[in-house]
């Protein structure tokens, strides 16, 4: 085990600078190969890549990478120790803000964080940022091939026991956070794996699951016990968890699908996204039936509904299912689709069929309840709405049938309801369903907090990351102290932007 008090800072001012106006390319599975496996895409930095990434940062004087990180991570000195080749220096730094980074360099949106803000970013002139992402994944997973285990020190044991409902990003960064400040932590979660989306959601091609399995042993090694298949306020009510413990953490996520309200919703053949992507990435349903017991449906030709990072997964995982097509269907056009842009174009060179300006009316029937087809109004573009993007208009008369024997609807996720329908009295935005939390993260009890999608609805694993710190450091005051309000300052952790 290496030491982990803190990382170490570059001694002396960088002298070689690599001028390269864009990135140190990443190698990648070519698309006719990769469609035909689940394994990852792109296939990471060498550690001459990534040295020569390193040094493309200039260390310029103003820094906006770091106010573009929500965790507030140290970017040009870990990119300094990467340039003078010190690696485990590197991952030290990043590990003071960030314990996930082979995670976060895979899975965090860059181009509109850190790296949109960096002084590189020209695209006017041709000049792309610096590869954060890209440096970071290889850290991360120089680690992994190194076999450091960078575990952080775990204070003397305070006598506090902690509960964490939910193991996705923002619990597992809370629990992490209250393990090292000596508390005695365990996480309940209602699936029989731990992981959250992470596990769930993010398919296997995108972030391979032995990357999160390996954090989560880092975990268990620092004392962390975790009890599955337990959805508290099924298998146990929040009121008698709240007894138990002297402190509750509440990241149930939002993992509540939403669908389009049109007729043939309920037809044989129509998957939300999160039943999608959990048949296949977490029960292996294309193993079915040798090695996994939970069925996919043999697919010939399917359509998945919306364009943000959850429809992309679904489309990419459908495709590796080998049917003869897989349809994207838009109502806007491409300029307003949310999802990444490296997860667009990655979709694309797969051959997903994108029918942009196009809005699904009804999933028809093939007369004995199954799916036969979507239908489609084709849409054009009108002024903007109040998201500020512009709104698409139906074209008269024209309505255009997909034949297709599957669809997946992947239009967003919703608060979690389990939890707040067995505790009426936790505190939620009655609009929204999210649960409601003052500026510590403490919501209408005073022993209970919260962060994550269940706090702002569907977001980002970074800032579900930083408000599971927030609210363990809030849960520190809370269980030393008897009060979570910050009396005297405390050394900033994380990005003023999460509160
Ligand atoms: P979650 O990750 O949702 O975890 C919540 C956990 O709580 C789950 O494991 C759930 O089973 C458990 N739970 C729920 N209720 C209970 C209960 N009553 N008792 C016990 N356990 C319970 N973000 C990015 O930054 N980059 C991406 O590329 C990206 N891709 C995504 C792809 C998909 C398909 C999806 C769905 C989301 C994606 N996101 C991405 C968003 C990101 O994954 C989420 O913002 C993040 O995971 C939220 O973390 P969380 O801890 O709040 O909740
Ligand atoms: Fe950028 Fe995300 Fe890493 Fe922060 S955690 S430096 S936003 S990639």
């Amino acid at each position: 085990m290496i030491d982990n008090t803190h990382g170490s800072t570059p001694k002396k001012p960088r002298k070689i600078i690599n001028k390269s106006k864009t990135k140190v390319p990443m190698r990648e599975q070519a698309p006719k190969d990769r469609v035909l496996n689940f394994e990852e895409v792109p296939l990471g930095y060498t550690e001459v890549e990534a040295h020569q990434e390193a040094l493309r940062c200039i260390d310029c004087r103003t820094k906006p990478c770091m106010s573009g990180c929500p965790v507030g991570i140290d970017i040009p000195a870990f990119l300094g120790l990467v340039s003078q080749k010190d690696f485990v220096g590197a991952l030290k730094k990043i590990k003071e803000k960030n314990f996930l980074p082979a995670i976060c360099g895979r899975v965090c949106p860059q181009e509109d964080q850190c790296e949109m803000v960096c002084t590189l970013n020209k695209p006017e002139r041709g000049r792309e940022p610096g590869g954060i992402g890209r440096v970071e994944r290889f850290l991360g997973d120089y680690a992994m091939k190194h076999n450091l285990s960078i575990t952080p020190k775990v204070a003397s044991p305070t006598g506090k026991t902690v509960a964490i409902i939910g193991s996705g990003p923002s619990g597992l960064t809370a629990a992490s956070d209250l393990a090292q400040k000596g508390h005695n932590v365990t996480v309940f979660e209602a699936l029989h794996k731990p992981g959250g989306v992470l596990f769930y959601g993010i398919p296997e091609f995108r972030m391979p699951k032995k990357i999160l399995m390996r954090e989560i042993e880092g975990l268990k090694d620092m004392g962390v016990k975790f009890i599955m298949n337990y959805p508290i306020g099924k298998a146990e009510p929040l009121d008698s968890i709240r007894e138990r413990f002297d402190a509750v953490f509440v990241g149930t996520g939002a993992g509540l699908p939403w669908f389009l309200g049109i007729p043939g919703e309920n037809l044989n053949g129509v998957y939300s996204a999160n039943e999608f992507l959990t048949r296949v990435n977490l029960m292996g349903g294309y193993k079915f039936p040798n090695e996994a017991d939970t069925p996919i449906k043999r697919i010939k030709r399917i359509a998945v509904i919306g364009a943000g990072n959850t429809a992309m997964d679904s489309a990419r995982t459908a495709k590796r299912l080998r049917p003869e097509v897989v349809y994207l269907v838009y109502r806007r056009s491409r300029l307003e689709m949310p999802a990444r842009v490296e997860e667009i174009h990655h979709a694309e060179q797969e051959g997903i069929e994108f029918n942009l300006l196009h809005s699904p009316i009804e999933i028809v029937d093939d007369g004995k309840g199954a799916v036969a087809a979507i239908r489609c109004q084709e849409m054009k573009l009108g002024v903007p709405d109040e998201s500020g993007r512009r709104r698409p208009e139906p074209i008269e008369g024209k309505v255009r049938d997909f034949a297709v024997d599957t669809v997946v609807v992947a239009i967003g996720q919703g608060p979690n309801p389990l939890l707040s329908a067995d505790c009426p009295e936790l505190k939620r935005n009655e609009k929204r369903g999210t649960i409601e939390i003052n500026a510590e993260a403490q919501t209408s009890f005073d022993n209970v907090f919260a962060g994550g999608d269940i706090v702002t609805g569907g977001a980002t694993v970074i800032l579900a990351m930083g408000q599971g710190r927030v609210a363990a450091d809030a849960m520190h005051r809370y269980l030393t102290t008897g009060t979570a309000v910050q009396t005297k300052p405390e050394p900033e952790s994380v990005c003023p932007n999460l509160l």
